[in-house]
């Protein structure tokens, strides 16, 4: 159906794409489908599920092998992710895990944090997590309150963030402290907290509209002694690191909605052919036929710049631009791709055991998080006026 109509993607033309995509839909299929209706009732996905994804090398699939890693490129990550989203599927927050806390590791980190901490995640047995928002400031990330106080051998860390996927199983987060804070030194520095440390504590997963199976929570440091070797780049850098990697995580974002909007315009293909109306199937109608047009020719034209988009990150020339209009213009298309394919179910759209019902609800929050539409629209322009306007 959609495939006769869809351009050829040449990211995933290799034989080793073709077996890895057979793969990761058989493990789809025999091992996470049927635990989905559980994962959304206990607001989080097992540990088994972590595990199960390691053994099968389908976490940090592009991290070095010497680091446990896949050793192959990121096209292998997003093949990845696009199979989860054309199911519907947004419990496991691998890709957070895989896509964007290893690579501030690799990029950043020692060799020592390196290998402390990528093997353990490429296994499934640490499950990590990236903790910038807080309850004052999520857009305005420089504001942010939870401070690090240099104690000689260690910083004492206090303060709160919020919204943090992953957060509930997380054995490691990645945070965003102000050290040196009211002094002239002050500014954004990383860290790299083990949830064991002494007065790291969580909170309970967050009931949401969408997402249910994924468990976004608070994260509480009360004064938490976090070790100097586990500061993740200099002091002061945390906000300079954060932008550049902010490009691959709108990246990821754009990849999953995409994929979404393909998905549901397949599912709705074949639930049209299949129900009628007046004796005639729904797929007959014209307004069917053209609003399925309309979706998935907005889908083709954002699946071959998002495929351009993946080619420059494998070549590390991303832009932050290109990343910020993937990002918003394929989680706009999604959403309205979603929403009009939602309207041809009728009443079962709207009924949760209908994966389109789940892409609706979960898809909504992708115009928020990893910088709100509106804040990539800023960095767009940005860009635009970069000589010309102070
Ligand atoms: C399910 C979920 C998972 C998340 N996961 C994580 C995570 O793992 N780690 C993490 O650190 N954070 C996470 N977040 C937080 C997310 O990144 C923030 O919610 C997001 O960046 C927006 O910040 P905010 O909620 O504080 O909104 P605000 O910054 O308060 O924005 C509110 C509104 O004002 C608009 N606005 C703000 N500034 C401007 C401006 N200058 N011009 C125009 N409009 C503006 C915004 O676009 C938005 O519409 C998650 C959020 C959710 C809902």
């Amino acid at each position: 159906m959609l495939q006769n109509i869809l351009l050829v993607r040449k990211i995933y033309a290799s034989e080793e794409h073709k077996m890895m995509k057979a793969m990761i839909q058989e493990f789809i299929a025999n091992e996470v489908l049927d635990q989905v209706d559980e994962w959304e009732k206990k607001g989080m996905v097992s540990r088994e599920i972590w595990k199960r994804a390691g053994e099968l090398g389908l976490l940090c699939m592009d991290m070095p092998e010497i680091y446990g890693g896949g050793g192959l490129d990121f096209t292998f990550n997003a093949l990845f992710i696009e199979e989860f989203a054309k199911k519907g599927i947004s419990g496991p927050g691998f890709s957070l895990h895989s896509d964007i806390v290893a690579p501030y590791l690799l990029n950043y980190g020692t060799e020592a944090q390196k290998q402390k901490y990528l093997p353990l995640m490429a296994k499934g047995e640490f499950i990590t997590a990236i903790g910038m928002t807080e309850p004052n400031c999520g857009s305005d990330l420089k504001a942010l309150r939870t401070t690090a106080v240099d104690k000689g051998d260690h910083y004492l860390v206090n303060g709160q963030k919020t919204f943090i996927t992953n957060g509930f199983m997380c054995d490691m987060a990645i945070v965003a402290v102000k050290t040196n804070p009211n002094t002239e030194e002050e500014g954004v520095t990383l860290l790299i907290m083990e949830s064991s440390m002494e007065g790291f504590t969580k909170g309970i997963p967050f009931k949401k509209i969408g997402m249910k199976a994924q468990d976004t929570c608070e994260l509480f440091f009360d004064n938490v002694k976090v070790p100097k070797e586990s500061r993740l780049g200099d002091e002061k850098m945390g906000f300079k690191i954060m932008m550049k990697e902010l490009a691959r995580e709108r990246l990821t974002v754009g990849i999953f909605a995409v994929a979404t909007a393909e998905g549901a315009i397949e599912s709705t293909v074949q639930y049209t052919t299949q129900r009628t109306a007046f004796n005639t199937p729904i797929a007959e109608f014209q307004n069917t036929q053209f609003k399925l047009a309309e979706c998935s020719t907005q889908m083709q034209i954002h699946q071959t710049f998002l495929d351009r988009c993946i080619e420059l990150l494998v070549d590390h020339k991303l832009t932050s631009e290109s990343a910020s209009m993937i990002k918003y213009s394929a989680t706009d298309m999604c959403g309205s791709v979603v929403d009009e394919c939602l309207q041809l179910f009728g009443g079962y759209g709207y009924m949760w055991d209908y994966p389109i019902a789940r892409m609706y609800a979960d898809n909504r929050v992708a115009r928020i998080y990893a910088g709100t539409n509106e804040i990539m629209k800023i960095l767009i322009a940005r860009g635009l006026f970069k000589d010309i306007l102070k």
